[in-house]
C-alpha cells in the first residue's frame, strides 16, 4: 500500500516485543485450522484454497533474496522472473508489450540534503527548519531550485465542485505556498473526499487559484506510522513516470510535509494556534483559513536518474466466442521498498504483506484455475504491476496504455496487503456501495459465511491508496477487498498495532503471525467472484448514484 506522502518508512522504536510475539506460521497446521464451515462450503471442491499454497508463494517472494523487490531493482527482476516462470508453467497466455513484460519507464528523484535547506522568515528573520526534525521535502514533485513565498493556511485545502465546497474562496493565493492538514470534514462523504485529495485533483485546484507550493501537517490523529519512522528513510529516492501526459502537479515548486509536534511554529502571529487547529482535525471538523505572518524561503537540490522497471501481464482466455474479448482483472503490485535504514540490524524491507501476499493470491488463483481446467466465458486478466510504493506508478501506466483493446476490461479486483493476521470473519470491500461488484462480493462471501462492510475508516482514504484507483479512472468497476474487524473489537487493535509496528517496516517479513485459513478463505472468496464476474451475462456497471460514475463510457454496450 502506498505511503500518501512518502516512500520510505523506517521503525526507529525498539522491537523486541515484535519479535517475542512473532510466531512462524509454518507453526501452525493449515488443516488444524480449518473450520467445519470451510468443510460444508468448499473444502469438498478442488478449488479451496487453505492457505498453505500461498504461503509457499509469499515465501518465495518475499525472501532476503528478492530484497525488498524496489521498482526498478535487481530483486524486483528476480520476483518478476520467478512470477514469469508461474506464468509459463500455468500456461497463460503473455499479453504484455514484451512477452509478459510491459516495460516503464520512470525518473528517480532524491533529494540532497546537504545543498538544500528550508526556513520560515518572519519579518526579515530567519528561522531555520530542521530538515528530518521539523519537515522533510518531498520529492514527488519537481522540486524548483528555490522557492521565497507567503504563506497561506487553507484549512483542508480541498475544493469539491460538486457539493460547493472550496477551502480556497476568499484568500489570496497568487504566488502563495498553501499549509493544509489532509482529510475532509466529517459531512463530506468518503469517495469525494478520497477524490479530491489525489495529488493530481488537489493540485489542479490549487494552482488555478495561483498556489506554487504546499506544505503538509500530517494529522497526528490519522498517521499509520509515527514521525521518527516517516524521517528516517527521506533521502530514499521517489520515482515519477517519465513523460509529461503523466505529470499531475506540473507548476508545483515545493511540496514540504511537516512533523505535526513542530507545527507551532507556522502559526505564530496568527492569532490560532496548532492546539486549536489539531483538535479541530481530529474530530473531522471544518477548519477557519488565513494567511500566516512568516513566509517560506526553500533551497531544494535534487538528484535525478532514469529508471526502467515493467509490469507484467497474462491472460487466461475465455471460452464465449464473444465474451472472451472481455477481461476480469485481478491486479496486485509486485514492488515494494527495497533496501533501506536498517532496524535492529535488518535493512531489508521484505513486503510480506505489503504486497508479496497479493502477489502470491494471484499465483495462486491462477494455479487453481489451471488445476481445476474450468473454462469461463470471459478472459482473465493477471496484472503485476510495478511501481505501486512510488505513487501507484504502474497501473496508471498500463491503465493509461493498456496492452489489451481499451474497454476490454469489465471489471477489476485490487489486491493490496489484504492482511490475513486474523480468522476471517468480515471483509472490508473498498467501493462496496459504488457498482454491482458490490452485491455479488456480498454474495459470494455470504456462502462462506463471511459478513462484508464498506471502509470502517474513511479517514485513511485507502479507497484511492492502492492500484484500483487507476483502474476506476479510466472507467473500469473496481473493488479492494481486505480482511475486515468490527469497529471496536480486539481485532481492530491487531490491526492498528500491525499499521504501526510493521507496515513499511522491515518487520513485515516472512518472520509475523499470519492466519492460513483466512488467507485460504479469503482466497475462495476472490476465485469465486471472479467466476461470477467471468460468467455473468452482463457487465457490472457503476451505480447511477456513483460519484465513480463520471470515468465510465458513456454508450451502453460500449466495447
Ligand atoms: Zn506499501
Amino acid at each position: 500500500m502506498k505511503n500518501p506522502f512518502l516512500l520510505f518508512i523506517v521503525i526507529v522504536i525498539a522491537s523486541f516485543t515484535l519479535v517475542a510475539q512473532a510466531q512462524p506460521p509454518s507453526s501452525v497446521s493449515p488443516e488444524s485450522k480449518k473450520t467445519s464451515a470451510d468443510k460444508n462450503s468448499s473444502a469438498a471442491t478442488d478449488t479451496a484454497f487453505n492457505g498453505t499454497s500461498w504461503w509457499n508463494y509469499v515465501k518465495v517472494l518475499a525472501s532476503d533474496d528478492m530484497e525488498g523487490r524496489e521498482t526498478g531493482s535487481a530483486g524486483l527482476r528476480k520476483a518478476q522472473e520467478y512470477v514469469v516462470e508461474q506464468l509459463k508453467s500455468a500456461g497463460l497466455e503473455p499479453v504484455g508489450s514484451r512477452s509478459y513484460y510491459q516495460p516503464v519507464r520512470f525518473e528517480s528523484r532524491q533529494i540532497v540534503e546537504q545543498q538544500s535547506s528550508l526556513a520560515l522568515v518572519h519579518n526579515g528573520q530567519v528561522e531555520p527548519l530542521a530538515l528530518g526534525g521539523d519537515a522533510i521535502f518531498s520529492t514527488r514533485v519537481d522540486l524548483a531550485p528555490s522557492v521565497d513565498a507567503p504563506l497561506v493556511f487553507a484549512g483542508y485545502g480541498l475544493t469539491i465542485p460538486e457539493l460547493g465546497h472550496d477551502d480556497l474562496s476568499g484568500l489570496d493565493l497568487r504566488d502563495k505556498v498553501v499549509v493544509i492538514f489532509p482529510g475532509a470534514p466529517a459531512e463530506i462523504p468518503g469517495a469525494l473526499a478520497s477524490h479530491y485529495q489525489s495529488a493530481g485533483e488537489r493540485w489542479k485546484a490549487l494552482r488555478k487559484a495561483g498556489v506554487v507550493g504546499v506544505i503538509t501537517i500530517l494529522n497526528p490523529a490519522a498517521m499509520d506510522i509515527p514521525w521518527s519512522r516517516i524521517s528516517a528513510n527521506r533521502a530514499h529516492p521517489s520515482m515519477a513516470l517519465r513523460g509529461a501526459e503523466f505529470d499531475e502537479t506540473a507548476g508545483e515548486k515545493l511540496a514540504v510535509v511537516f512533523n505535526p509536534e513542530k507545527a507551532q511554529k507556522l502559526f505564530e502571529g496568527s492569532g490560532h494556534s496548532l492546539q486549536e487547529l489539531i483538535a479541530l482535525v481530529k474530530d473531522r471538523k471544518p477548519l477557519p483559513r488565513f494567511p500566516l505572518v512568516p513566509t517560506i524561503r526553500a533551497k531544494a537540490s535534487v538528484n535525478k536518474k532514469m529508471v526502467d522497471s515493467a509490469n507484467l501481464v497474462a491472460e487466461l482466455p475465455g471460452s464465449d466466442p464473444k465474451l472472451k474479448n472481455e477481461y476480469v482483472v485481478l491486479s496486485a503490485h509486485l514492488d515494494h521498498l527495497g533496501i533501506g535504514e536498517p532496524i535492529n540490524g535488518d535493512r531489508i524491507y521484505n513486503g510480506a504483506m505489503d504486497n508479496a501476499s497479493g502477489s502470491a493470491v494471484l499465483l495462486d488463483v491462477i494455479a487453481s484455475f489451471k488445476k481445476s481446467r474450468q473454462r469461463l466465458k470471459r478472459s482473465l486478466l493477471f496484472v503485476f504491476v510495478t511501481g505501486e510504493e512510488k505513487g501507484l506508478l504502474g497501473s496508471r501506466y498500463f491503465t493509461t496504455h493498456p496492452t489489451v483493446k481499451p474497454g476490454s476490461m469489465i471489471a477489476n479486483i485490487n489486491i493490496d496487503m489484504f492482511l490475513p493476521i486474523v480468522p476471517l470473519k468480515v471483509l472490508t470491500v473498498y467501493g462496496l456501495a459504488e457498482s454491482d461488484m458490490g452485491g455479488m462480493v456480498r454474495d459470494v462471501a455470504q456462502s462462506l459465511g463471511v459478513q462484508v462492510q464498506p471502509d470502517p475508516e474513511p479517514q485513511r482514504n485507502s479507497f484511492i491508496r492502492s492500484d484500483q484507483y487507476n483502474f476506476i479512472r479510466h472507467g473500469v468497476p473496481a473493488l479492494a477487498i481486505k480482511v475486515g474487524f468490527e469497529q471496536g473489537s480486539p481485532q481492530q487493535a491487531l490491526f492498528k498495532d500491525w499499521l504501526t509496528q510493521r507496515y513499511h517496516a522491515p518487520s513485515d517479513d516472512l518472520d509475523q503471525p499470519v492466519d492460513l485459513a483466512a488467507a485460504g478463505k479469503y482466497e475462495d472468496i476472490i476465485h469465486g467472484l471472479m467466476i461470477r464476474l467471468a460468467d455473468n451475462a452482463g457487465r457490472p456497471q457503476w451505480k447511477q448514484d456513483s460519484f465513480f460514475r463520471r470515468y465510465a463510457p458513456m454508450a451502453p454496450g460500449f466495447n
